[in-house]
């Protein structure tokens, strides 16, 4: 369930500040979660496929948390800070908050306890909404609702019907959560070109994913939720 934009003005009207010194702490002993959209955006960061990115940037080439190295840091921090900074994912954009949607859509945001030596200031000055307009979090905290939502249905489809409804093993991309995979399948069975532009991607992929969803409970292949947003 959509939380309204009222419900959301409300949480993000608490003052709040926050000025990075770039001291690269909180890139230290974190697990740094990332789903389609952010992969996708830092394989293009990169020059890589999504299943590249995946392969060789996540843990267990499983998509769904970013390598540290063996100092337990984040394999993208560099001697200059973070190395994908205009691609970060969206828990690097809003830290030191955290953002929490419950199953009704009410956001919480969160206080994330700081590394005890950062260097970055906490302040009164602006709101929630103003910290992570200033960070580019919108397109990533929607990215995350959607691809939540999906998984959300996906897990209940199992729950519901078991491994069966897992949809490997009859002719769908062995892992659609890969995006490039998903797309390049898609576009090549259905004679159409792949849009570039990253949103579009996103917006193509979250389609098949509900289409297979759809597939999958036995409906007709005509299911865009995606597009009902
Ligand atoms: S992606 Fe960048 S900001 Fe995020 S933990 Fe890694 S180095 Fe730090």
């Amino acid at each position: 369930m959509d939380c309204t934009p009222s419900q959301h003005e409300a949480a993000r009207s608490e003052a709040f500040g926050y000025i990075c010194r770039a001291c690269s702490r909180c890139c230290q002993h974190k697990v740094i979660q990332v789903n389609p959209y952010e992969i996708a955006r830092l394989a293009r960061r990169n020059g890589q496929t999504t299943a590249e990115f995946r392969a060789k940037c996540t843990e267990d080439g499983a998509g769904s948390i970013l390598l540290r190295n063996e100092s337990d840091t984040c394999i993208f921090l560099g001697p200059e800070g973070c190395s994908v900074h205009p691609d970060r994912p969206l828990v690097c954009r809003l830290y030191p908050l955290g953002r929490r949607v419950l199953a009704d859509g009410t956001e919480r945001w969160l206080h994330i306890a700081p590394h005890p030596q950062s260097e970055g200031e906490y302040t009164k000055k602006g709101t929630i909404a103003d910290f992570i307009a200033k960070q580019g979090a919108i397109p990533y905290m929607r990215a995350a609702d959607e691809y939540s939502d999906w998984v959300r249905e996906a897990y209940a489809l199992i729950e519901a019907e078991g491994e069966a409804a897992s949809g490997t093993g009859d002719g769908t991309p062995k892992d659609l959560l890969d995006m490039d995979t998903a797309i390049t399948m898609h576009c090549a069975e259905s004679g159409t070109d792949e849009p570039s532009d990253i949103e579009d991607r996103k917006r193509l992929h979250l389609e098949i994913l509900y289409r297979q969803l759809n597939r999958l409970k036995g409906g007709e292949d005509d299911y865009e939720k995606a597009d009902q947003r």
